[in-house]
């Protein structure tokens, strides 16, 4: 689901598109006009050519090459010269002179703002949206990029940011959705139609807060595994809870105040590596602390995005 943020930019490049579009066809019109001495005629549909001609073109770019944001990234490096770009993205391999602020506390129907305020909430990257935990990852995963390429990975929900990651580093993997129809497979976590023992790795993060049954999710994970397969994975949790807090909740106003997200069905407790561990899984942390200070390793924006990305070994059979 899209926040509030990402549709206004959307808007706000659809307009920037549509200007630029017919700055050009004006351009043909004008040409039309006065180079050719045509009709009102020919100059209207040299108008419209151009414009949708011109339209479609920058919106292949934008959408193929994120030509915009490299735009603006470019601006924002002659803006602030290398030096005073002290935060590095590894998702997208650039660095900032600051990250993002998308004011998700903002965002009041998806959002419980009163979870947004013990974090700072500058964490998220212009470029390609990583948040903190992303980045993690990435930093991970660059430590770890011979066992990536050596393994067959099912990676569902693919996060944008860090997609952009295993592109760059040559690194194959299946992509999985129940509802993302870019995706590779659409598959659903609480019953995947795979054979058992299909993947060496599974990738899954912020998933298991918006099924139905995360017990489900987990056996199913661990059933595809093949013997001494990995999972890596990531939820929200709420360092003040013991241990998960689901309950029913039809509508989303309930939601948020419970689970802080509208979409969200439970939030995970201080006994995630324990609960992991009950599905068949040793279980480790991807440790946060060691990862380099220019990625800002820190939790948030929300206060129960924790920085605990789990790295885990199927144990049963
Ligand atoms: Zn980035």
């Amino acid at each position: 689901m899209r926040t509030k943020a990402e549709k206004s930019k959307q808007i706000r490049n659809a307009l920037a598109a549509s200007v630029a579009a017919l700055l050009c066809a004006t351009v043909a019109a004008l040409i039309a006009k006065l180079c050719f001495k045509v009709g009102a005629y020919v100059v209207f549909i040299a108008f419209a050519i151009s414009f949708a001609v011109v339209l479609a073109v920058l919106i292949l770019l934008w959408k193929k090459t994120d030509l915009l944001r490299k735009i603006l990234y470019l601006l924002h490096c002659v803006k602030n010269p290398k030096g005073s770009r002290k935060y590095f993205c590894p998702c997208c391999n650039r660095d900032f002179s600051s990250f993002s602020d998308l004011k998700l506390y903002e965002d009041t129907e998806r959002y419980d703002p009163a979870r947004f305020r013990k974090q700072r909430q500058d964490v998220i990257c212009p470029f390609c949206y990583s948040a903190p935990r992303q980045r993690i990852l990435a930093c991970w995963a660059e430590a770890n990029v011979s066992l990536l390429k050596n393994s067959k990975i099912l990676y569902f929900a693919p996060e944008y940011s860090m997609m952009k990651w295993f592109r760059r580093n040559n690194i194959k993997l299946t992509t999985a959705d129940l509802f993302d129809p870019k995706t590779d497979l659409k598959l659903d976590i609480t019953d995947i139609d795979l054979p058992d023992g299909s993947y060496d790795m599974v990738i899954c993060n912020h998933v298991l807060e918006h099924v139905s049954d995360y017990g489900k999710a987990l056996t199913e994970i661990g059933r595809i595994l093949k013997p001494g397969g990995k999972l890596i994975i990531s939820f929200p949790i709420d360092p003040s809870l013991d241990t998960v807090l689901e309950k029913p909740a039809e509508i989303p106003e309930e939601r948020v105040r419970l689970f802080g997200q509208n979409d969200h069905v439970r939030v995970f407790g201080r006994d995630s590596a324990e609960l992991i561990g009950s599905y068949g899984f040793s279980v480790n942390v991807i440790d946060a602390g060691k990862m380099p200070g220019n990625i800002l390793p820190v939790t948030g924006p929300a206060d129960y995005d924790s920085d605990q990305i789990f790295y885990c070994g199927k144990t049963s059979k």
